[in-house]
């Protein structure tokens, strides 16, 4: 029954180094024989139980581990184990700890409380092989729409069978009460190329029994390479939603829209007693001098990437999202707690598995950090990060106003003075020689040096949406308006350079209810609501739809280098206050778009005359996504109140 595999090693440390990078941990698989590994250097004991389910049931098998002089322990068991739990235990300073499913579990029973061994060519869906990542060109071709898969289809009127669940991104030809599309079609038709998921990996703050009677966004991690089980069909079969998260990612792969996973090895959902220490108790985090747990996560720990056997567990694991489930882009929460070089081998590692693979996080911490900030992955860092955006907070900051103020404005808000700052937000976080450092409110200018390390965004899933943010400092102000000053943001978001980003129902006039952290706030809070799309709120989701087609047409607005921008954006010279344009040239062939394009920024409540260069102009509605007119000479424009205006020189 019990099969032993010595390790005879006896290396200098890059060796071993090497060795223990590349030595194969959990569970291996085959029909005939099942081979468990860890690493335990400290365990004096480790015992490996097989059970028949994923909580109580029957102890089938149980077997001891053998540890070899690396600390790695294994054992094989002659049989086939498929659809079965199970649990180690190891033994330290004469102590047993608990009962855990290993560290690289890749499916767990209900709740994460057992490991489950199955077979892997059984949760393929059929074409499996066949499905390609998604391909970019540049990483500024990225349109992202970030999510929460129970949030997308929860809502009674989203027309999906399996509301809140991965099938539900499966479902073709949805809609709402109104004839308007839904769901996986209302993603096709507005021309996003990533989804991006809040955490999918198992977290531990949601009752997978009942999980309808609470609610999580899934920022508490527990079993870092299984599914979260309370979004399949069965949470007690570890295997149903390695099937169904296949086919999700399948299904938004053959609409050309890659996924990207939002990932938390920043900390554990546990702090004390969680699975790391319970394998090699107080390796995994970092610690103060005086022993203390660091925090830089605010939620009671850090990991201490850095650290051989840390950065290999994050490395294996995201190796393994990225070739299980064709991942396509790894989104990296509190990226500032991670150490630069562990980053730097991430992008390495994924990049020779999807050339493609999207890279980005946020580039601060919530807490300090034990590890010095010169090694750590923080924004101001990032010209030292291989090809890994971070989010642009001045970016956000500067287009809704400032987080962490209730009634700060912002462009879109009507803010005015602060025209230099936006116009910093235009050229994607790196430097221009038309934006001035010394007119800025917001220092912080040119962190990047290539506008593919920038993720523009205003609103996400933390904080109010942007509709809760205008209604806190604009309470009076009709909806139109308010639509009007939405289309402005997502205008920006759009016709900037850098990698935009939008909140998933941005487009639909979204809103928490004014919730601000709304993690375990119940569905009427979180769901995006499908009854929404209709009328004027139906009109802004088409608004965007056509930003977001005039994106991908026009290449000037992805462009990839400093010297690029500089060269191709003009901004207009002449100062008017809640007012920024700029002149975009373009080598796009035969382009119905001219060879040039002039875009105007207005947050003004009124309409305002301004004086352009002199040329053949022609207006673009983007309403309707069409010229309005014949192109004529003009000297001057007439800006709409809280807008965007499009020209074309023909
Ligand atoms: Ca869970």
């Amino acid at each position: 029954m019990l099969l032993m595999t010595t390790l005879n090693t006896n290396h200098h440390n890059a060796n071993r180094d090497h060795l223990f990078f590349n030595k194969k941990l959990g569970i291996s698989y085959t029909e005939n024989i099942t081979t468990l590994s860890l690493w335990a250097p400290s365990a004096e004991n480790v015992i490996w139980r097989i059970y028949d389910k994923g909580t109580a049931g029957r102890l089938i098998i149980e077997t001891k581990l053998l540890k070899d002089q690396d600390g790695f322990w294994e054992a094989s068991i002659n049989k086939d184990l498929h659809d079965l739990f199970y649990t180690i235990q190891v033994k330290y300073q004469g102590q047993w700890l608990h009962e855990i499913p290993d560290l690289y579990a890749t499916t767990t029973g209900v709740n994460g409380q057992r490991g489950m061994i199955y077979n892997p060519k059984e949760t393929a869906p059929a074409q499996w092989d066949k499905d390609q990542y998604v391909s970019l060109k540049s990483y500024t071709d990225a349109v992202i729409y970030e999510m929460h898969v129970r949030d997308f289809t929860k809502h009674p009127e989203s027309g999906v069978k399996d509301k809140g669940l991965f099938l539900g991104l499966t479902e073709e030809s949805t809609h709402n009460s109104y004839g308007k599309t839904t769901a996986l079609g209302h993603l096709e038709e507005l021309g996003i190329t990533h989804i991006h998921l809040l955490p999918v990996s198992d977290y531990c703050n949601l009752d997978e029994r009942t999980p309808n009677e609470g609610y999580n966004w899934g920022y508490d991690p527990l079993n870092f390479n299984s599914l979260e089980g309370s979004y399949a069909t069965n949470p007690y079969d570890g295997s149903q939603r390695v099937s169904e998260f296949k086919q999700m990612v399948y299904s938004l792969h053959k609409k050309g829209i890659g996924v990207v996973l939002d990932v938390v090895y920043n900390h554990t959902g546990i702090i004390e007693g969680n699975y790391f220490d319970q394998t090699e108790p107080g390796y995994f985090f970092r610690y103060h001098e005086d022993g203390v747990l660091s925090n830089a996560s605010g939620c009671g720990n850090e990991f201490a990437t850095e650290k051989l056997m840390a950065r290999k567990y994050i490395i294996d694991s995201l190796k393994y999202w990225c070739t299980e489930y064709h991942i396509d882009g790894f989104r990296f929460d509190l990226m500032g707690i991670y150490d630069i070089e562990t980053m730097n081998i991430i992008a390495s590692e994924l990049r020779k598995i999807n050339p493609s693979i999207l890279l980005y996080g946020e580039g601060w911490t919530a807490d300090t950090s034990s590890l010095d900030e010169s090694q750590r992955a923080v924004k101001n860092n990032t010209p030292q990060l291989e090809n890994i955006a971070c989010f642009s907070d001045n970016f956000r900051d500067i287009v809704k106003g400032p987080q962490f103020s209730d009634d700060s404005l912002g462009f879109i808000s009507g803010l005015k003075g602060q025209e230099e700052d936006l116009k910093k937000a235009i050229i994607g976080g790196v430097s221009h020689p038309q934006v001035d450092p010394e007119y800025l409110i917001n220092k912080g200018y040119a962190w990047a040096e290539k506008p593919t390390q920038v993720i523009n965004y205003f609103s996400c899933h933390d904080d109010y949406t942007i509709y809760d943010k205008l209604k806190m400092v604009l309470p009076f102000e009709k909806e139109g308006l308010l639509i009007k000053r939405v289309q402005l943001a997502m205008a920006i978001n759009m016709l900037s350079q850098g990698i935009p980003f939008f909140h998933s129902g941005v487009e639909l006039l979204r809103t928490k209810k004014g919730i601000r952290n709304s993690y375990n706030a119940p569905d009427f809070i979180n769901q995006v609501t499908w009854s929404s799309k209709k009328g004027s709120i139906a009109q802004l989701s088409k608004y965007i739809k056509h930003l977001i087609q005039l994106r991908k047409a026009v290449g000037a607005f992805r462009l990839q280098t400093q010297e690029d921008i500089a060269h191709n954006l003009i901004f207009m010279e002449e100062y008017h206050q809640g007012i920024v344009g700029f002149i975009l040239r373009h080598k796009d062939k035969h382009s119905v778009f001219g060879h040039k394009l002039l875009v105007v920024f207005n947050n003004n409540s009124e309409a305002i005359t301004v004086d352009i260069p002199k040329a053949n102009w022609v207006e673009f509605d983007l309403q309707e996504y069409k010229t309005v007119g014949e192109p004529s000479s003009k000297t001057s424009i007439t800006l709409e109140p809280i807008s965007t205006s499009i020209y074309l020189m023909l």
